[in-house]
């Protein structure tokens, strides 16, 4: 199953753990300077789910 991932960029708290979990994916917008994903879409795997549950301000989201 496809996914759109979301990030509410005003609610993230800068805290890499995503970009540590799962850097294929997730990585710190320089213009931002907040959490960004590389894909727009993409299948929901477990490690995509770890990532959702380990975030600690809860602000990324799929649809
Ligand atoms: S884990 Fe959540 S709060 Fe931390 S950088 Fe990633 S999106 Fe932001």
């Amino acid at each position: 199953m496809k996914v759109t991932i979301y990030i509410d960029i005003y609610r993230c708290k800068e805290c890499e753990a995503c970009v540590e979990q799962f850097p294929e994916v997730f990585f710190i917008d320089e213009n931002t300077e907040k959490a960004a994903s590389k894909e727009y879409e993409m299948e929901l795997t477990e490690a995509l789910e770890q990532v959702i549950s380990i975030c600690p301000a809860k602000c990324i989201e799929i649809e």
